[in-house]
Order: C-alpha cells, then sequence, then structure tokens
C-alpha cells in the first residue's frame, strides 16, 4: 500500500473548527487558515510539552519539517491574535492514526478516537486508569487502510489486515 510520502501522522482531529474574534462584523472580518497537522503540532509542543524530537517521531516526520510546521501555526496564531482575525482549521496533508492504549490491569487494549474526549482515558473494560500508549507498534508494522485527509481509520483488529 503506497502513501503519499509527505503524509503526516494525527493523533487529534480539532472539534472547533472555526474561531472568530468578537465584535468584529462578518464583512470586515480577515482570516488566517491552520491546517490540521499544524494544530496538532502546536498540541504536542506546547499542550503536551514534548520534546521537537519527540514530537517530529510521534508525527512520523523530520525535525526540520516539524519546527517548519510549528513555525508556521505559531505565525499564524499569533497573527490572528494580534490583528483580531479568524482562524480556520481545514484541509493539509495528514493522515488520522487513533491512538491505542493498553490497560495494565486487564490487559485491554483499545484505540482513541477522534470524538473522545482529551485527558486520560479510561479503561472500557475494568474502567481503569493509567493506560499506555502503544504506538510503538507502528513502527515494527505497517498498519493497512491508513488514508490521507483526515479519513480516520478504526482497524480494530490490526493484526487482520497485510
Ligand atoms: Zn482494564
Amino acid at each position: 500500500m503506497g502513501r503519499p510520502p509527505k503524509c503526516r501522522r494525527v493523533e487529534f482531529l480539532p472539534h472547533c473548527t472555526y474561531f472568530k474574534p468578537a465584535g468584529i462584523p462578518l464583512w470586515n472580518l480577515a482570516e488566517v487558515g491552520l491546517t490540521v497537522e499544524e494544530v496538532e503540532a502546536l498540541r504536542l509542543k506546547d499542550l503536551e510539552g514534548l520534546e521537537q524530537e519527540k514530537c517530529a517521531e510521534r508525527m512520523g516526520i523530520s525535525r526540520p519539517t516539524f519546527q517548519r510546521i510549528l513555525t508556521s501555526a505559531r505565525g499564524k496564531v499569533t497573527e490572528a491574535l494580534v490583528h483580531g482575525k479568524a482562524i480556520r482549521v481545514e484541509g493539509g496533508n495528514f493522515e488520522f492514526v487513533a491512538r491505542r492504549l493498553h490497560c495494565p490491569r486487564c490487559e485491554t487494549e483499545w484505540q482513541r478516537l477522534p470524538g473522545d474526549p482529551a485527558g486520560e482515558a479510561l479503561c472500557p473494560t475494568c474502567s481503569g486508569t493509567g493506560s499506555q500508549p502503544v504506538n510503538d507498534r507502528c513502527n515494527r508494522k505497517k498498519r493497512g487502510g491508513a488514508r490521507c485527509r483526515g479519513k480516520q481509520t478504526r482497524n480494530t483488529k490490526p493484526d487482520a489486515e497485510e
């Protein structure tokens, strides 16, 4: 299965895709466009507080590429804040990768979907906390069915394909 070489892995799809400053009429409103992978870059670096190396790894891209996406994203957000512009989140070149989690208590493995609330995920089987991400296995085995443009992969049986 081929996929575009520049596709970035994204573990989170934004729920809100349009941000508008209050008190500015639409006809006078300028907007900046953020791509989904730019939001992911901000999330990993500035919200999760990961090192750039780790961020790049999570998105499956080189560090310079991550740096470029992050700088672009920060510039756009700052521009919106300073000049009172709206922010539209859309498009980009990415594939959504559901984050797989493993429960150390009952050994259940499941994956988070874009609609799931942020924060710590509870085990669907025993409602236990302390689940650990198991994304490392992506490096070992290429997952089938991944597509670009935000089509999420609901692959609950990773070993069944390819
Ligand atoms: Zn459990």
